[in-house]
């Protein structure tokens, strides 16, 4: 009742805490109190759930948090060894477009995440099980699907953002190979099996009842029964750390060392079978760990016999060794035929006594003595070594068995079978194991008609664990060293059937790629046969014996090279799978044209022979992966023809095409050795198997991804055949620009949009516009410069002249028609190109009352650009005029799509808008700001223009220059940040860009430029200092509720700090060994001053602020710091600064800072919007005029 109480007092607090336990995916949909009330719904949208729920940490109430030195005592849980972990920002709820910072862990079963590194419970769990595919979506971001969710994360970069994808890729990959293990699968399906007990529970502290799940030895906290079932859950429960306490009438506390959850039932009697439900878990989770007890108390088994990582809890029961749950993965995938896999703990079942003690008398360590007798150092595993290793490392050694001591009698097979038969009589597990992974076969004939079999021999003479030995291994696979691998050539064989003969120029063979021009004379004339196979060339036509030659199913690629790269007009070059290149030449190009095709009809394999009918430019195989399968690589037949990459797989029988100017990402990864291809909904590793021939291929296709010419469909395209630089420039400008005055029509700044054009032309995929880095106007010219030059214009040259003549049609019906028509015959690129654009003209001029483009303005513009005009002819204008007016009915378009996207921009503006607050944007990137000098006054105002790299020193001495003051020595100048609202201010560091902090900055903050009192004295303390640390006791509240929803119910208490080189902890007391709380000191921010309401023991207090490093709205955790005197608070604060800054907390020069500053003139006044852009295009003309008279004319208000 209590509770009830509190929720009634405080409601808001509390209703903060019930939607941080929800999804943050749906916290508006679950929100009903805010759904209630729709005006509070909205006020809040914004703003609010980008900070709530970092808040008081976990979506589960504190209340049942347990103090680290209780929790020392305690055992670890039994988790999966984790995979990766760390931090990624996941996709926002809904109604919000801000990120939130989540510490994002994988192991094989579970992708879970959580508010902190700390926690140990998580606030999603997803099995990977129940995760059907990973996909890479934008900038750094990427999405996991489920069947009925997905979760979108971001990484800090794509190379950050790659290796997340590749490791899931890895762990659902694991799990679909789990099938061959049978019944047992390794893994918990996305539902736990079998639930004990289900139903809702009341959890203390939150109001709304969770779905609670008791299965083996788990309990599953879900957020509702519909969740349960998606497989979705919140968190797990490891039950062998847990106890389970009859409490009160309804309530029971399920106590583990690190929280206590305190439930209640709906009925004493519900609450007796939850009891029951809940210890028998935890009976069975602790029986779960009687084998694998048994097997560890042979202290070599606790150790992973493939890679050393510690408490393994797999086996392969024939192979009689045991490692861990990574390791298990790529036993696996190496098939029960090999290794038989199984679980310690879930397959209890298995575990005879017979087994177990076969597992202690032969342990990790003697089995080792057979299976790792020679490993190369270079080759061994450690816990976390990566998968690629770890499947190369354990193919090797148990399907190749690459690493035994081989038996002596190896190679023959009578003697083994024979010594077999007679070690099977004795105890000698370990000679058992050698001779049967060496090749003495288990169910040879022992000549003994009373014991024909090996096993009933050892029965005979009670040897148990012989029988059991020999049982797990009747139908092993021997290991066989001489199928080196996946790649395995058979599929190859050559057809012997061809035959070809003729002269043919021939330089001498390289190890390297050509790279320069091969004159005539570098090659030499030579009789060339290709018979059965093999490719011999001689001297002459009458020599016998052959110069050299190799063997068809040594080459690996073959490319034809375009005419006169060579002193012979037509060459070729061939790649062999022993790292050679052979260049050849002939006079003709009938005669190439035969030799590649006898060549590569002789090296392709039959299902792949339709590639022999493309031009290409370039063919061969090559190994791959791709998304079905990142277990092991395979080998596929590639042929590049022009900008298409045809394929046939292994195992698809038909042959498939990528596009590769369509591609969304391309990229090297991996030193050079992985070929990334990236297409909507699959991505593609091509891997560098050799270096020679890998590097032509990756070469060729990075070639073939480039635009190949000045027409709209020679560039590279998106998906939907738009080229790339459209939706890059549209992209940008949606984003950036779209209240941007006069956008479209202003200027920018010629030689930064060349550049910019150029880049896109080289690659337009890789160009990522950034805010800051590319100004609005000047893409906007990039956009419109394309279309103005690309060959014959977005309306085709045959067809403008139709198009311009439509606008004279008086008859709206017959115009629109008449458009669609014309529409309908544009090639599929232009179509789609026009379609694109004129979206983003219309969606521009639905904001003509911010950026005052309307409909005429962006015709004026538009017109000429698209039909590459003078301009002179209005009816380029009308055209443009009349398709965005139309666009609806000419393009045949979904208006609720259409006013989803507007409201869509709606959003972004307002985001914008409460970012920029008190910062007028000016053009993109550079803004005008509002500084003052020395207080908050309206006399005080300076703006300046802060561009993208202006520090912090920098705009001090601006406003210094301005008001002509002169620094004195000892006078501190300098930039602070200072918000009203917290009472808070920070001094800027003198070298910090200003603009990050612009965007930052709250509606109640500002910048002041004025003398920091304290300077002196902090540097003198740090002066004294011999090593810059600090420590002590301070007085310590948390926030714990929503910045700025009413107080926190925390209180000050005292703490004990340690501030070093990286981190500040937080210790109970003095005593305390364990830190409370760890921060690391880059990402802290510490403000002066705590805001009063908060009421601070004394008057010396810090506001710190935690937050992760993203240029959007950051995530902020907030606490508080009191010091007992003001030097104290001083020497904290210098201590901050000067670890944040490497020591140097003061310019050592400020006059050279001063005169290295860059020149305030602007030149880019052509951003500032000076044109009116209203009125007719005269009234626009003699605007253009005047200001080009006097520029500065309409500067001067400012
Ligand atoms: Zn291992």
């Amino acid at each position: 009742m209590a509770e009830k109480d509190e929720f009634l007092v405080v409601p808001k607090l509390e209703h903060r805490r019930l939607s941080s336990l929800y999804s943050d995916d749906e916290i508006l949909d679950d929100d009903g109190e805010a759904a209630s009330d729709p005006a509070n719904r909205v006020r809040h949208s914004w703003k609010d759930y980008g900070l709530s729920t970092l808040q008081d940490s976990v979506y589960l109430p504190s209340l049942g948090r347990i103090t680290p030195s209780a929790r020392k005592e305690d055992p670890s849980p039994p988790l999966s060894p984790v995979i990766r972990q760390g931090w990624l920002d996941k996709n926002p709820p809904q109604g919000s477009l801000i990120y939130q910072r989540r510490w994002v862990k994988l192991d094989a079963d579970y992708l879970r995440y959580f508010d902190s590194e700390k926690d140990i419970y998580s606030k999603r769990i997803i099995p990977t099980s129940s995760i059907t595919s990973i996909s890479n979506v934008g900038e750094q971001k990427f999405e996991v699907v489920t069947h009925n969710r997905t979760f979108a994360f971001r990484a800090e970069s794509d190379l950050e953002r790659s290796e997340w994808v590749s490791v899931i890729q890895d762990a659902v990959g694991d799990h679909r190979s789990s099938g061959d293990v049978g019944a047992h699968s390794l893994g918990p399906s996305s539902v736990p099996p079998t639930p004990e007990m289900q139903g809702y529970l009341e959890l203390r502290g939150l109001r709304s009842k969770l779905y609670v799940v008791v299965s083996g030895d788990k309990v599953f906290l879900y957020k509702n029964l519909e969740d349960y079932k998606l497989g979705i859950g919140i968190t797990s429960i490891e039950m062998n750390v847990g106890n389970v306490k009859d409490t009160d009438r309804r309530s029971f506390d399920l106590i583990t060392p690190y929280r206590i959850f305190s439930f209640a039932a709906e009925s004493d009697q519900l609450k007796e079978q939850w009891v029951e439900a809940m210890r028998e878990s935890v009976a069975e989770a602790l029986s779960n760990y009687e084998v694998a007890k048994k097997i560890w108390s042979e202290e070599s088994n606790r150790f992973c016999a493939d890679c050393r990582a510690t408490m393994p809890e797999w086996a392969a029961i024939n192979l009689c060794v045991v490692f861990c749950k990574r390791c298990a993965g790529e036993h696996r995938g190496l098939g029960p035929s090999i290794s038989k896999v199984r679980s310690l703990k879930m397959d209890k079942k298995v575990w005879t006594e017979e087994l177990i003690q076969l597992f202690r008398v032969l342990g990790n360590e003697r089995a080792n003595l057979f299976w790792a007798a020679n490993v190369p150092p270079s080759e061994d595993l450690v816990p976390a070594s990566c998968s690629d290793d770890r499947r190369r490392f354990i193919a090797a050694k148990y399907r190749e068995g690459k690493y035994r001591r081989y038996h002596q009698l190896f190679g023959n097979q009578q003697e083994l079978d024979n010594a077999l038969c007679i070690n099977v009589q004795s105890d000698d597990v370990l000679e058992t194991l050698s001779l049967v992974f060496c090749g003495a076969s288990v169910n040879c004939d022992t000549g003994n008609p009373e014991f024909p079999t090996t096993i009933s021999l050892a029965q005979s003479f009670n040897q148990k664990l012989q029988v059991e030995l020999l049982s797990q291994n009747r139908n092993t696979e021997v290991p066989r060293s001489e199928v080196g691998g996946p790649m395995d050539t058979v599929h190859y064989m050559a057809p012997p059937s061809i035959t070809h003969n003729g002269f043919l120029f021939k330089t001498a063979s390289m190890a390297r790629p050509i790279t320069e021009r091969k004159s005539k004379e570098e090659f030499s004339r030579r009789w060339c046969t290709l018979n059965d196979g093999n490719f011999h060339y001689y001297e002459s036509d009458k020599n016998a014996t052959p110069n050299g030659g190799l063997k068809m199913k040594e080459i690996v690629c073959l490319a034809v090279n375009p005419p006169e790269r060579h002193g012979y007009d037509y060459t070729f070059e061939i790649y062999s799978d022993s790292e050679r290149l052979y260049l050849f030449g002939a006079d003709s190009q009938e005669s190439v044209k035969e030799w590649v095709k006898s060549i590569t009809k002789s090296f392709i394999p039959a299902s792949a022979e339709d590639l022999l009918n493309r031009d290409f430019e370039r063919i061969g195989r090559l190994k791959y992966k791709d998304g079905l399968n990142l277990q092991s690589s395979r080998v596929g037949c590639f042929a590049l023809v022009g900008s298409m990459l045809h394929t046939c797989f292994e195992d698809s029988g038909g042959e498939e095409v990528i596009h590769l100017r369509k591609l969304q990402e391309l990229s090297i990864q991996q030193e050079n050795e992985v070929l990334v291809l990236v297409e909507r909904g699959r991505t593609l590793y091509i891997e560098g198997e050799r270096k020679l021939d890998f590097l032509g291929w990756s070469a060729a296709i990075q070639q073939a991804a480039r635009s190949s010419g000045d027409t709209l469909c020679q560039q590279q395209l998106t998906e939907s055949d738009i080229p790339v630089i459209v939706d890059r420039c549209v992209d940008y400008i949606t984003q950036c620009g779209l209240t941007s005055e006069g956008i479209y029509r202003k200027s920018g700044v010629n030689s930064k949009i060349a550049a910019l054009l150029e880049s896109f032309r080289r690659d337009a995929r890789s160009v990522r516009l950034k805010e800051g880095e590319h100004q609005v106007d000047d893409v906007s010219n990039v956009l419109k410069r394309f279309f103005r030059d690309v060959e014959g214009g977005i309306f085709t040259s045959e067809a403008s002249q139709d198009w311009l003549s439509t606008t004279g049609l008086t008859d709206e019906t017959q115009k629109i028609s008449q458009y669609q028509f014309l529409l309908g015959n544009l090639p599929r690129v232009n179509k789609a190109t026009l379609r694109a654009l004129v979206n983003h003209l219309y969606c521009i001029q639905c904001f003509a009352d911010m950026n005052q483009m309307n409909l005429h303005n962006l015709a004026i513009v538009f017109g000429p650009t698209l039909f590459q005009t003078d301009g002179k002819d209005y009816n380029a204008g009308r055209v443009v005029e009349e398709l965005i007016e139309h666009y609806v009915t000419v393009f045949n378009v979904n208006e609720q799509q259409l006013q989803k996207q507007l409201d869509e921009i709606t959003v972004i503006i307002k985001v914008r808008e409460n970012l920029n607050a008190k910062v007028p944007p000016s053009g993109s990137g550079d803004f005008i700001c509002t500084v003052y000098l020395e207080e908050k006054k309206e006399t005080a105002e300076q703006h300046v223009k802060i561009p993208a790299t202006m520090i912090a020193a920098e705009l001090t001495f601006e406003i210094l220059d301005r008001r002509k003051i002169s620094v004195r020595d000892k006078d501190y100048w300098c930039c602070f940040e200072v918000n009203e609202k917290d009472e808070t201010e920070r001094p800027l560091h003198y070298q910090e860009k200003v603009l990050p902090v612009l965007h930052s900055l709250g509606t109640d903050s500002y910048l002041v430029v004025k003398k920091h009192i304290s300077m002196e004295a902090m540097l003198v303390y740090l002066a004294s200092k011999v090593e810059v640390s600090k420590h002590g006791m301070m007085k310590f509240r948390e926030e714990r509720n929503l910045l700025g929803l009413g107080l926190g119910a925390g209180s000050f208490h005292d703490r004990y700090f340690i501030l070093s080189s990286t981190s500040l902890r937080l210790y109970k007391e003095v005593r305390s060994n364990r830190p409370e709380k760890e921060w690391p000191v880059k990402n802290l921010r510490v403000y002066q001053g705590i805001r009063k309401k908060l009421r601070p023991p004394t008057c010396w207090g810090l506001t710190v602020v935690h937050e992760n490093e993203k240029h959007e709205k950051p995530e902020r955790q907030q606490w508080y710091l009191c010091c007992d005197t003001q030097a104290d608070m001083r020497e904290w604060f210098a201590t901050f600064m000067s670890i944040q800054h490497e020591g140097s907390v003061w310019p050592a020069d400020t006059m050279k800072v001063r005169a290295n500053r860059t020149a305030p003139l602007d030149v880019r006044l052509g951003n500032v919007s000076l044109i009116p852009l209203r009125g007719s295009e005269n009234e626009m003309r003699n605007s253009v005029a005047a200001f080009t008279a006097d520029p500065l004319a309409l500067f001067r208000n400012v």
